[in-house]
């Protein structure tokens, strides 16, 4: 089943000077799927993730999510349609402070009146899943940036949405914990079906996902599916990322330590 299709993509920035940022892309998830989206930096990639999460609207070609255009929803139905069919994972985590971080997980569950003892068993089965049952009490400032990374996939799945946006979860993690989260994304992927869309700077990163597709100056340029060994699909991405060129934060950092 497909749970994302999109189809001939393109957007247009205007402004003093016209820049288009996506050009004709097609790009089709399907249910339970984990696809990564890499490229250099003014590539698109944020552009592609804010049109699909209809931030901002397409130029020309269509969104579609379960079956449903977002772009053509009025207002009240896109906020709805958000909040119920797409999940967030954001560089900067994005919990409110001034809540426990259980409340930060069932924030979207209380906005649509779901019962008090589901919402409970909903942030039992998930906190255990992801290891912070223990500290669900404490509020964003008081725990580390894997364990509130973890509390931000607990709140984007606590609604089960039908599709999860990640736009670089790992950026602001060492490399422990960035690894840590990669393993959650990968175990929600997993236990929870849930379909993921990952787009990230970070090799490492990506070589978790099922898929990683690759664009360049706004095009599609290349696509990469994980085989049999991880090893082999991470250096994959190594070798596409240095064909690509462009500005890679990490790519000098691997070669050094591959010496
Ligand atoms: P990436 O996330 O891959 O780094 P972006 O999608 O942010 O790339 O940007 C793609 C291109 O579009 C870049 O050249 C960027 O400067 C341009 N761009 C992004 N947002 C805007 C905007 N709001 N107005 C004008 N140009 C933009
Ligand atoms: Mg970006």
């Amino acid at each position: 089943m497909k749970v994302l299709q999109v189809r001939d993509l393109s957007k247009t920035y205007t402004g003093k000077v016209a820049h288009e940022a996506l050009t004709n892309i097609d790009l089709t998830i399907n249910k339970g799927e984990f696809v990564g989206v890499m490229g250099p930096s003014g590539s698109g990639k944020t552009t592609l993730l804010n049109m699909i999460s209809t931030i901002d609207s397409p130029t020309s070609g269509e969104v579609i999510i379960n079956g449903k255009n977002p772009h053509r929803l009025s207002s009240n139905d896109l906020a709805l349609f958000r909040r119920r069919e797409l999940g967030f994972i954001f560089q900067s985590f994005n919990l409110l402070n001034t809540l426990t971080l259980k409340e930060n997980i069932v924030l979207s569950l209380a906005l649509d009146n779901v019962s008090v003892e589901e919402m409970n068993k909903r942030v039992e089965v998930l906190s255990k899943q992801l290891g912070i049952e223990k500290i669900l009490n404490k509020r964003p400032y008081e725990i580390s940036g894997g364990q509130a990374q973890r509390t931000a996939i607990a709140r984007a799945l606590a609604h089960s949405p039908q599709l999860i946006l990640a736009d670089e979860p790992t950026g602001n993690l060492d490399s422990k914990a960035a690894r840590d989260v990669m393993e959650m994304l990968t175990k929600m992927n997993q236990e929870q079906q849930a379909t993921m869309m990952l787009v990230t700077h970070d090799p490492l990163a990506a070589s978790y996902c099922d898929r990683v597709v690759f664009i360049k100056d706004g095009k599609f340029y290349n696509e990469v599916y994980c085989g049999e060994n991880r090893h082999v699909f991470y250096q994959n991405i190594i070798d596409v990322l240095s064909l690509l060129g462009g500005n890679h934060n990490d790519i000098s950092s691997i070669r050094i330590q591959e010496r």
